[in-house]
């Protein structure tokens, strides 16, 4: 029989790899409860709808990403291609945005897109995402950033990353800009690439960030939208480049920075990294208060980003940053010999745990001679192998035997374990 495989772009994670996961995912939870943001839990299958209204139906996720079907009821439904949309609507359906009430939230899941997998681009990808509600000023903008400084900084990636900031201003701005862009681009038309000359009609904003080197020439002499931008616009900026500077966070502005969805306005911003090829942005987001309206609540200005987690992890691994503890998941591997030893090493095991909760302890199960459990202890990687033979047991004594170097073996009664273990791990 052919065997199964998982669908093409969609990864296991296996035991191996879990731990710089865990560790990731935890450094970032920890973060994010010291800046005072709560998490929030929401299901991976939304209504289609819902992400027709939110994205924008001409952009590259609802026409060709979007992993859709219908359920049994014929409801269209799809994976969710991001956080943002269903965050937005849960916290419209629960009355959480009513009278102002201002929210710090965060979510990590798995996303789809149909999209070419390669490095740094799969069909599955897990992203970190942050959202805040009603809160306008640049003040939170600038907090957002901070955080994510802080983040790069504590995972010994800030001196990879960059920060691209752009404003979109509002969609006024972004409507009379619009036009002279379509001018200077209707005027160069022939010299546009051709996914460049589709979207000069539908989204031609969408244009600016073409990958085409030719079209990308083009752009230098075309009309930039910082030029647009009316005098709020441009002091919303303005304030989040001085509150930047206060924190000490190095920036470029970017003027052809515009995001692929289409509910940006004002702030929008981009950490890339030149480390990892074609997929170089690890963290994107902006400013978006026209999307709670959009989907049918009064209106609540927003501002968030998400972070792609397989890019970051490809970074501190490209860049040789996985933490050395990592390695190591095992301190004690506890061997037994006997029916009446392996009574005493699950007693012992349990004693053992309420005295040293953190201690990370292997019981051997499965049985076999002493010399087959050892090479599994060895293997572990654990420190010490702690050693029971009927002997010992009835003693009510254990064995403490190092693993990494040739120290002697030490005999010890139970009660006494604890407090010698602790002076070693
Ligand atoms: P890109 O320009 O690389 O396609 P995007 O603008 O589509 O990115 P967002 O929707 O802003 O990406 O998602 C935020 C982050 O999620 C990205 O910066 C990236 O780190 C990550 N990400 C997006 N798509 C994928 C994917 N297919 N595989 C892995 N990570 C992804
Ligand atoms: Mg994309």
């Amino acid at each position: 029989m052919k065997t199964l495989q998982a669908v093409r772009g969609m990864n296991d994670i296996l035991p191996a790899d879990s731990p710089l996961w865990l560790h990731f995912e935890r450094t970032v939870a920890d973060l994010l409860a010291s800046y005072g943001y709560q998490q929030i839990r929401l299901p991976i299958v939304e209504p289609t709808e819902l992400f027709k209204r939110s994205i924008g139906e001409v952009t590259d996720i609802v026409e060709k990403e979007m992993y859709t079907f219908a359920d049994r009821n014929g409801d269209s439904l799809t994976l969710r291609p991001e956080g943002t949309a269903g965050c937005v609507r849960a916290m419209l359906e629960h009355g959480l945005l009513g009278a102002g009430a201002s929210h710090k939230v965060w979510y990590n899941g798995p996303m789809f897109r149909h999209e070419r997998p390669q490095k740094g681009r799969y069909r599955q990808f897990h992203q970190i995402g942050v959202e805040t509600f009603n809160l306008t000023g640049p003040d939170i903008d600038a907090e957002l950033i901070v955080l994510t400084w802080r983040l790069w900084k504590k995972l010994g990636l800030a001196e990879a990353v960059k920060l691209e900031l752009n404003s979109l201003g509002s969609s006024e701005d972004r409507a009379r800009y619009r036009e002279a862009l379509v001018a200077y681009l209707q005027a160069r038309f022939d010299q546009l690439d051709e996914d460049s000359q589709r979207r000069l009609s539908s989204n031609p904003l969408r244009v600016l960030d073409s990958k085409n080197p030719q079209t990308q020439a083009l752009l230098v002499d075309a009309p930039q939208l910082g030029d647009y931008l009316n005098d709020q616009a441009q002091a919303h900026f303005d304030r989040l480049r001085a509150l930047l500077d206060a924190a000490g966070v190095p920036y470029v502005v970017n003027p052809r920075l515009v995001r692929g969805l289409d509910y940006y306005g004002l702030t929008v911003f981009e950490w890339v990294t030149d480390r990892l090829g074609a997929q170089g942005t690890v963290c994107a987001g902006g400013r978006y208060d026209g999307l709670v309206e959009q989907l049918g609540g009064k209106p609540a200005p927003a501002v968030g980003f998400a972070m792609g987690i397989e890019r970051l992890l490809l970074l501190i691994e490209t860049l040789e940053l996985v933490p050395a503890e990592l390695s190591r998941q095992v301190d004690l591997y506890l061997v037994s010999l006997g029916e009446a030893a392996e009574v005493a090493a699950i007693q012992l095991a349990e004693q053992l745990r309420d005295a040293l909760p953190s201690v990370r302890l292997v019981v051997h199960c499965g049985g076999g001679s002493f010399k087959s459990q050892f090479k599994k202890a060895d293997k572990s990687g654990a420190l010490y192998a702690l050693i029971l033979g009927e002997d010992e047991a009835s003693r009510q004594q254990v064995g403490l035997k190092p693993l990494r170097d040739h120290g002697e073996q030490e005999n010890l009664a139970w009660q006494d374990l604890p407090e010698r273990l602790r002076q070693l791990l």
